[in-house]
């Protein structure tokens, strides 16, 4: 079986596993990363893809998912606020270093990629994966292919505002767009904003840092009132996201990943029929909302799955 390793670069770590052509994860390596400049990151992935490289004999090819507007035919990062790069040229300098195929995606559309090659998104062939975590990533799948737009910024549905005059402000600098409102940040944010309300809250024990959207969700299940306030209007603000995405796409499936979607039925049961109610156009019920399946594999499955495939698009054209 042909297989590939499946890089996630993530803001606080890189993982590297090796992966078949089956979807599945043979070994799995995970290093810190502390220093973001671009010399420090290649070092970084150079040691993480060495180990799996090992482990794993013949690849293919090496896949990574980074995040950022990324030239996928280059593999040049264009610009990540993330890591405070711009024309970073990532798939270049590791192309020399190991002398093999190396292909870079946006992080989130390689989680697409994998989600709807092995995981809730198998069956379908109109697929959108939502991953509500610090952000929210996305990407969108269209008749099988994974849709790219004009200058690789398809997906980014994470930034359309929906509430662009009481929201809250985007780590893009605009105001309340989707991830700002509706990611596992936004739902602390949303705790904070209804905490006046909720003076002896239990929530409010903790320090503002260490409160994470895990404990809120957790609240919320246990029917703590504070939680369940701030909940309800991140449930609301998901509820009008996901009924734009309809609207834009009326996909056979939207897939939640991320934190926030271990939530499962809680969340489902709360947001469907608000999603119905916004949904006016495309006939409602078209679209299924489900949790994701593959977790925080779905990176470097997605980014392998990249790599086997020779790139995120058919028509992909990358030097050796
Ligand atoms: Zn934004």
């Amino acid at each position: 079986m042909r297989t590939a390793i499946g890089v996630d670069l993530g803001g606080s770590h890189v993982t590297a596993a090796v992966v078949g052509e089956d979807g599945a994860i043979r070994q799995q390596h995970e290093e810190d990363l502390e220093d973001l400049r671009f010399e420090a990151v290649i070092a970084a992935l150079e040691a993480t893809i060495g180990m799996a490289l090992r482990d794993a004999g013949d690849v293919v090819a090496i896949g990574i998912g980074s995040p950022g507007n990324i030239d996928a035919s280059s593999g040049a990062v264009l610009y990540s606020p993330n890591f405070g790069w711009e024309n970073a040229p990532l798939g270049q300098t590791l192309r020399a270093k190991f002398g093999l195929p190396v292909f870079v995606g946006n992080d989130a559309r390689c989680a697409t990629l994998g989600e709807h090659a092995f995981g809730a998104g198998k069956a379908t062939t109109d697929f959108v994966l939502l991953t509500l975590g610090t952000g929210i990533g996305g990407g969108i799948i269209g008749r099988g292919e994974l849709l790219l737009g004009n200058r690789w910024g398809a997906g980014e549905i994470g930034h359309h505002q929906i509430r662009p005059r009481d929201g809250f402000v985007c780590a893009c600098t605009k105001i309340g767009c989707f991830e700002a409102q509706a990611s596992g940040t936004g739902l602390i944010r949303h705790t904070f904003a209804v905490a006046p309300s909720f003076p002896r809250s239990p929530l409010l024990d903790v320090s503002r840092e260490k409160l994470s959207s895990k404990k809120i969700r957790r609240a919320a299940q246990a029917g703590d009132g504070h939680a369940l306030a701030a909940w309800k209007n991140f449930i609301g603000d998901l509820a009008i996201g996901l009924a734009n995405i309809i609207a834009f796409v009326n996909p056979q499936m939207i897939a939640l990943g991320g934190g926030v979607s271990t939530a499962g039925d809680f969340m489902l049961d709360a947001v469907r029929p608000q999603v119905d109610a916004l949904t006016t156009m495309v006939p409602r019920g078209t679209t299924e909302i489900v949790v994701a399946l593959l977790g925080n594999d779905a990176g470097q499955v997605g980014a392998a799955t990249m790599a086997l495939r020779g790139g995120l698009a058919a028509a992909s054209v990358v030097a050796a």
